[in-house]
């Protein structure tokens, strides 16, 4: 049996007297694509900032590749999620100042990565996103669609090994939201990257190889049977 790429065994997490996860198990399998549903307060957040190693939980464990992310250093951690999650969040996550091709060369330059490779590959991932001839645009000048598809470019441009989405199109008209999923699960698809997506859309959830609904900080059980 293969180990799994991220794990959660029985984590448990409050905020005050707020019982935002209580006692929740989930696992996804390298490469999988999970679409994590359910009511707003539900944990959802907060499971994948526990997942991403960005929040600890009160107990329990989160295990990457069999390793748990607790035991790691907050250094090692941060290195972690710059070098092996993506992210990619609702609005607001461009750096409004930086043009398109900035913005995504950003990940790799903090990387030492010199910055015509950077934005070499920039330019590759920002054209698979459909959208070369943008690169110059600022977020100001960019439709919500087209910004979300920046997001993922920069999510992307450094190969993550998992790719952390939180209502990435719950901004988004249902035209430029099919049209940002299409892209996304095409890129996303192509590198083998694993992606757990939280969204309230089920048309969304659809291009999921699995869902699980987050009930009162718990896993409910599946909406869909595996469509792998
Ligand atoms: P979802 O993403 O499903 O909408 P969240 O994970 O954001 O849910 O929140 C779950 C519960 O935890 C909610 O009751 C929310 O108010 C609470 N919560 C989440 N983050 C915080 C925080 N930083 N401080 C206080 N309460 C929080
Ligand atoms: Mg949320």
């Amino acid at each position: 049996m293969s180990i799994p790429m991220l794990q959660a065994l029985d984590i448990k997490k409050s905020f005050g007297k707020s019982e935002a996860l209580r006692g929740l198990n989930f696992e996804v399998e390298k490469g999988e694509v999970v679409a994590v549903m359910g009511p707003s307060g539900s944990g959802k957040s907060t499971l994948l900032h526990c997942l991403a190693g960005i929040l600890a939980p009160d107990s329990g464990q989160v295990l990457l590749s069999g390793v748990e992310i607790q035991n790691l250093n907050e250094e090692r951690r941060s290195e972690l999620r710059r070098t092996q999650f993506g992210f990619v969040f609702q609005f607001g996550q461009l750096l409004p100042e930086l043009t398109a091709l900035d913005n995504v060369s950003i990940p790799l330059l903090l990387g030492k990565v010199k910055r015509k490779d950077a934005e070499g590959r920039a330019r590759i991932w920002l054209e698979r996103l459909g959208l070369a001839g943008m690169e110059d645009k600022l977020p100001s000048e960019l439709s919500g669609g087209q910004a979300q598809r920046v997001a993922i470019a920069r999510a992307m441009v450094t190969h993550p090994q998992v790719l952390f989405a939180d209502e990435p199109t719950g901004s988004l008209d249902s035209l430029a939201a099919e049209n940002v999923m299409n892209m996304m699960l095409e890129s996303v698809r192509s590198e083998g990257t694993t992606v757990i997506i939280i969204t309230h859309d089920a048309r969304t959830a659809a291009y999921a190889d699995r869902d699980v609904i987050v009930r009162d900080g718990r896993i409910s059980g599946a909406m869909m049977g595996s469509g792998k």
